[in-house]
């Protein structure tokens, strides 16, 4: 097999790990206009400065002697595998970034052999683009689940962010569709890589700075949707990774059936993932507790964003004054987020916040105005039913939204 053949195989193989900020993404290019992501081994993600670059994403292997019952390369699946060697990896992404097509790699692989020997494997990429290409772009890479935790931390002073895999958030699930897989194995990596960068704390240097390792963080990819686990689990166990494993980021991938002649699970719907981004993204910048995002239920509303519905189950907590609300809570009325807050919070250190300056805060008034008053103003008395603001917010009440509107021009 040619390299061409291989790498047909292998980027194609690569497009459903989600860790990368374009995966997923398919638009063709058109007549007149520039760039496209139908390029199979492009993606993008961001470097822990903010920057976003784009990544040549592959794996190193198809071959595979798991048998997860989600995955295209499981062992039992028959479909073409090919694997690179180490050389013809760290050629490819030198040869794509000479011609300035990729500014980083992001490899994954399927576990050939055993865990250790695929990561071996691995860590040899990394040292010949790093030593012997002086490669000195962004490096992500999958952390083969079960690998030693000797390998895991060689990987980490070579990379620029690694990521293992959680796959479920419950083990029941694991168990069922990921047999080979454990949450000891999984567990395992991810503390590999938090004890290093603790024992690596720059404050324990003196003054000195300690080596790099895993300076990006690491990161992880929960499937939604493949049994019976329901978004309470899947927040609940993102919320652990962030607090207990220092994870920088986790990402979700809504279950996509792909050649399961025993699947009896349909897709899941993409609006299900995107919600549990808004929750997750309700953690992490907006100060949720997963329980609280979800109250008594055991999943998201999809009629409305988390925030949304988090607010009109706690109506009681509304209507907010902007110029006397503390952070915390501005923060949690639906349309303000943290620049608008911040934004707000220096103007009234100034003067009072009149309700018709809040547009220029950034806020999002279509939502905001049914939590919010200014100097006692509340412009839209007459929703103050919950279950009105619900179905207006939900777009289900036309009349509500359209006499409201009207109210708002008088
Ligand atoms: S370990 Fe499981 S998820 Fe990973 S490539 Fe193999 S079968 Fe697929």
């Amino acid at each position: 097999m040619d390299l061409e053949q291989k790498l047909a195989i292998l980027t194609d193989a690569a497009k459903y790990d989600v860790s990368c900020a374009s995966s997923g993404s398919s638009r063709p290019g058109v007549k007149g206009g520039v760039g496209n992501t139908a390029a199979g081994g492009i993606c993008h993600s961001w470097t822990a400065d903010g920057r976003c670059v784009s990544l040549l994403k592959l794996l190193y292997t198809n071959v595979c002697c798991y048998d997860c019952a989600y995955c295209v390369n499981r062992r039992s699946n028959d479909v073409p595998r090919a694997s690179f060697t180490p050389d013809e990896v760290a050629r490819l992404t030198i040869d794509f970034y000479r011609r300035n097509m990729i500014e980083g790699l992001f490899l994954s692989s399927a576990v050939a052999i055993s865990p250790d020997r695929t990561m071996e494997r691995l860590i040899r990429v990394a040292e010949i683009l790093r030593q012997r290409e002086r490669f000195n772009g962004y490096i992500h890479m999958k952390v083969i689940p079960g690998a030693s935790a000797a390998l895991v931390q060689r990987l980490g002073y070579l990379v620029d962010r690694a990521s293992v895999n959680v796959e479920f958030a419950t083990d029941r699930e694991l168990s069922l569709l990921a047999p080979d897989k454990t949450r000891r194995g999984i567990e395992g990596n991810m503390l590999a890589i938090r004890d290093k960068k603790l024992e690596l704390l720059p404050t324990l240097y003196h003054g000195a700075a300690p080596p790099a390792f895993v300076p990006a963080g690491q990161s992880t990819q929960m499937i939604v949707g493949a049994a019976d686990g329901n978004d309470r689990d899947i927040l609940g166990r993102a919320e652990a990774l962030y607090q207990q494993m220092g994870m920088k980021r986790v990402y979700y991938s809504a279950y996509v059936p792909v050649n399961l002649p025993s699947s009896q699970q349909a897709r899941t719907p993409l609006l299900r993932e995107h919600r549990v981004y808004q929750a997750d993204w309700l953690m992490r910048f907006y100060g949720f507790r997963a329980g609280e995002i979800l109250g008594e239920r055991p999943n998201l509303d999809l009629a409305v964003d988390p925030k949304i519905a988090w607010a009109v189950a706690n109506y009681r907590l509304f209507p907010l004054d902007v110029n006397t609300a503390p952070k915390e809570l501005l923060l949690r009325v639906p349309g303000l987020g943290p620049r608008s807050v911040e934004r707000i919070l220096a103007a009234r250190r100034l003067a009072r916040i009149s309700y018709e300056a809040l547009g220029k805060t950034g806020a999002v008034m279509r939502r905001a105005r049914y939590f919010i008053s200014a100097q006692g103003r509340r412009p839209y008395p007459l929703v103050d039913d919950p279950e009105r603001v619900y179905r207006a917010l939900a777009g289900q009440d036309k009349e509500a939204h359209q006499q409201l509107s009207f109210l708002e021009a008088v």
